[in-house]
């Protein structure tokens, strides 16, 4: 749970976590704290912990934030290059059809993994959790 989490966190672990820019983490996807580590194993899926730092990163959820902002970008991006493809350039619609889906595989995966890695790296640089009601440590046993 989040409340452990917060209380195996020093102060000083904290004050290094802010001085990883979360932007710059989730383009490259590594680590939110030490800004080093790899946040990626099999493509999308956030590993147990930072190889370098050994960072706790099991209780990084980015929940399906990450896949809305893609769907809605991406499926935009998809029906402009649609038309110019068709519409202007007068490409045959087979290979337009082609280009569009390489282009919606790839591009998601990258998208993907650049957004689930930004708020991962957000959520850990505000510090944010589950809300509770009292901070006891003997909770959540
Ligand atoms: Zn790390």
């Amino acid at each position: 749970m989040p409340a452990d989490m917060q209380n195996k966190d020093t102060e000083a672990d904290r004050e290094q976590s802010r001085s990883v820019s979360p932007y710059k983490a989730g383009l490259q996807g590594r680590c939110p704290k030490c800004g080093e580590g790899k946040l990626f194993k099999n493509g999308l899926d956030i590993r147990e912990e930072c190889d370098v730092c050994g960072f706790d990163l099991s209780k990084a959820d980015p929940g399906d934030g990450a896949q809305v902002f893609v769907i809605l970008i991406m499926g935009t991006i998809a029906a402009l290059v649609g038309f110019i493809l068709i519409g202007a350039l007068d490409l045959a619609p087979w290979l337009a059809m082609m280009i569009i889906f390489a282009m919606i595989l790839f591009g998601s995966i990258w998208m993907l993994r650049v957004f689930k890695a930004t708020l991962v790296a957000l959520q850990f640089h505000h510090d944010a959790s589950e809300g509770r009601l009292h901070d006891d440590k003997d909770d959540d046993a």
